[in-house]
């Protein structure tokens, strides 16, 4: 029954961090999915029309990606993830997700909105792809069986990204996730902790091609996902408190480990205009960074970003740090 029901899911926030288990687990299940194009401006636009006016730019985008989805598809799941790792969870921003969606655009097709919170029994993450496959069949082996097919896609990207890769959209293609390798790795360049929630760095519209615009420059940005969890469970040890939001503890706990561990030439930390989290974490960076005497910049990203400007300002932090270790 399931063959020619289309699923559509928002190539935005949480999407970096799941997409493959997501898409294996209901293309198993039969579904067709949908993903929305890479950001644009007309996304971006959607989004910002259509959101309340304080909400964060990655949430402006989120809106313009449902937009962009309305019409094409059967369903679209907006899950609200509530606790991913147990312990911290998500922004409230997350949390209100689905709800400000209905809220905000009309004539949505229908939502597929399933909780999942870690922090209440260790099984309920494989419970949340239970329920979610029951909406869709009543063959509990099949649920189960694209369950673990994603798991296992999953657990592939997560090694990828280790190893240095990181995930780019082809503009032509909307379906199309490519993993492409950083460059510069094990040339004598400068070293730089990029810091940023991965739905900042890794939508190039968003981010303003950052990552490709520091490796123009001979730079080899490392970032988060480079990170063992081993070494970042390490690094936040130095931390007397966790943070109450995943991604936020993500980014202090890879800076903790640039500064002591794998050492860097400078940090650049990403902050999303508008949200609340960043304005605590971006204090914290900047503190530790100025104990460890070690340059840091923030680049704070809006819809008004631009091009030229971002590129000015990362070209004068590199060339000060270039001059410093004696490239130039
Ligand atoms: S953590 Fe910040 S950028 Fe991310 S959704 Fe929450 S408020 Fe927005």
């Amino acid at each position: 029954m399931a063959e020619s029901i289309k699923i559509g899911i928002p190539r935005t926030l949480y999407f970096y961090t799941y997409f493959p288990l997501w898409t294996t687990f209901f293309e198993e299940l039969g579904l067709k999915v949908v993903i929305s194009s890479p950001t644009n401006k007309a996304i971006m636009d959607y989004g910002v029309k259509e959101t309340v006016n304080d909400a964060c730019i990655p949430i402006k985008v989120f809106h313009g990606h449902v937009m962009a989805l309305k019409n094409k598809v059967d369903y679209i799941f907006i899950p609200r993830l509530i606790s991913i790792d147990g312990k911290a969870t998500l922004c409230p921003k997350f949390l209100g997700l689905p709800d400000m969606v209905k809220c905000s655009i009309d004539n949505l097709p229908e939502l597929i909105v399933e909780n999942l919170n870690f922090n209440r029994h260790w099984f309920d993450f494989s419970r949340f792809y239970y329920r979610l496959g029951r909406k869709f069949t009543s063959n509990v082996w099949r649920i189960w069986w694209a369950y673990f097919k994603g798991l296992y896609a999953w657990k592939r990207y997560k090694k990828q990204l280790l190893k240095g890769l990181y995930p780019t959209s082809a503009e032509s293609q909307d379906r199309e996730i490519a993993m492409i390798p950083r460059r510069n790795q094990g040339c004598k360049s400068l070293k730089l902790a990029v810091l940023a929630y991965p739905y900042v760095l890794y939508d190039g519209f968003m981010s303003v091609n950052l990552i490709k615009k520091l490796e123009d420059m001979n730079v080899i940005p490392c970032v988060a996902d480079d990170i063992s969890p081993g070494d970042l469970k390490l690094a936040k040890r130095r931390l007397p408190l966790d943070l109450f939001w995943y991604y936020s503890n993500q980014v202090i706990w890879a800076c903790l480990h640039y500064l002591d561990k794998e050492k860097v030439d400078g940090i650049i930390h990403v902050t999303a205009f508008g949200c609340g989290p960043d304005a605590m974490v971006d204090k914290l960076v900047e503190l530790e960074a100025k104990k460890a005497g070690m340059p840091f910049m923030t680049v704070t990203i809006d819809e008004h970003t631009g091009d030229t400007g971002l590129h000015t300002r990362l070209e004068a932090f590199t060339d000060m740090l270039k001059k410093k270790k004696g490239l130039v």
